[in-house]
C-alpha cells in the first residue's frame, strides 16, 4: 500500500515562500496499491487538485473518505479536474450528524450559494453521496478495507480511519484529534497498524492551543504511537504559520518517539510505502 501525501497543512492553505518544501495543500492523501492510480482518496482538502497529477489526466475512480467536514478537508472537491470531471465516479463518504441524516444536504450546508456558487450534486460525473458511520466502510474497491472511528476533535462528527490491505499491511490515518499528553482516545483504530499518520499541529508549548482546537501536540502523538504499538508515525496537519524551517527543527529534535519509533514530517508530494512493521516491544 502506497500512501501519497497531496495535502499535509492543517486549517488553511499555507502558500508561500517559507512553506514550498513541506507544502502548503490542506489534508488529502491518495491511498495506491503499488503501480495502479489510486481509488481510494482520505480527505479532500485543496490537496485533490494535486490528484490529476497521479492519474495522468484521467478521470477519478473510486471512494473519497472524508475523516469530517471543516473545511481544510473539503475545499478540494471543486477545485480537482480529477473529480470534477464528465467522466469522474465517485463515491463520497460524509460523516453525518446521525444515522437518518442525509449526507448531500448536509454537505450542502457548506457548499452552496451563497457560500459557493455550486452544490455538491453539481460536480461534473457520476457522484454518489453516502453516510459514514462508525464501523467498516462499503468501497468500490475490494483491494483495500477501510474502517471508521470516532475520536474527538472540535465541532462536529469527526473520524479516526484505519486503512489495510487483506491479509497484508495496514494504517491509520487520524489528521484532526483532541488529545492530551498521555491520551489514548480511539487507539483501537490505530492498533498495531503499521504506520500512522497523525496530528501533529501544535508544539508542547502550545498545549492550550492545542486542547482549545481540538488537536494535538507532537509529544502527545508520539506518546499515542507509543501506546497503540505502531510501526512508525508520521505527523502531518502542520500549523499553516509552521514554517519549513521550524518544521526542519521539530524534525531534527524528534527523530524516534520514546519508545523507539520512526518519526517523520510529512512532506507533500511524497509518497510512503508502507511495509510491515518490525517488532518492536515497548
Ligand atoms: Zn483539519
Ligand atoms: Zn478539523
Amino acid at each position: 500500500m502506497n500512501l501519497t501525501l497531496l495535502g499535509v497543512r492543517g486549517s488553511t492553505a499555507a502558500p508561500g515562500a517559507d512553506f514550498v518544501r513541506y507544502g502548503g495543500h490542506t489534508s488529502c492523501v491518495a491511498v495506491s496499491a503499488p503501480g495502479e492510480p489510486p481509488a481510494l482518496v482520505l480527505d479532500a482538502g485543496t490537496g485533490l487538485r494535486r490528484l490529476g497529477t497521479l492519474l495522468d489526466g484521467r478521470p477519478f475512480r473510486g471512494d473519497v473518505v472524508l475523516t469530517h467536514l471543516h473545511w481544510d478537508h473539503v475545499q478540494g472537491l471543486p477545485f480537482s479536474g480529477a473529480v470534477d470531471h464528465p467522466e469522474s465516479r465517485v463515491r463520497l463518504h460524509v460523516p453525518v450528524p446521525d444515522a437518518g441524516a442525509d449526507p448531500l444536504e448536509v454537505l450542502r450546508r457548506a457548499m452552496s450559494p451563497p457560500h459557493f456558487p455550486i452544490g455538491p450534486d453539481e460536480l461534473l460525473g457520476e457522484w454518489e453521496f453516502v453516510p459514514l458511520l462508525p464501523g467498516p466502510v462499503a468501497l468500490d474497491d475490494d483491494r483495500f478495507a477501510v474502517s471508521a472511528r470516532r475520536i474527538r476533535h472540535k465541532g462536529g462528527v469527526a473520524y479516526g480511519l484505519r486503512v489495510a490491505e487483506p491479509g497484508g499491511v495496514q494504517a491509520a490515518y487520524l489528521p484532526d484529534h483532541l488529545l492530551l499528553d498521555g491520551g489514548t482516545d480511539g487507539a483501537a483504530i490505530a492498533d498495531g497498524v503499521d504506520l500512522l499518520l497523525h496530528d501533529g499541529q501544535f508544539v508542547a508549548s502550545e498545549q492550550l492551543l492545542a486542547t482549545a482546537y481540538g488537536h494535538t501536540t507532537v509529544p502527545a502523538a508520539l506518546g499515542y504511537a507509543d501506546h497503540c504499538r505502531v510501526g512508525r508515525v508520521v505527523l502531518t496537519h502542520h500549523h499553516p504559520d509552521r514554517t519549513d524551517a521550524a518544521l526542519d527543527e521539530l524534525a531534527a529534535a524528534f527523530p524516534e518517539t520514546p519508545g523507539g519509533r520512526p518519526v517523520a514530517f510529512a512532506v507533500q508530494g511524497t509518497t510512503l510505502a508502507v511495509s510491515p512493521k518490525r517488532n518492536v516491544s515497548q
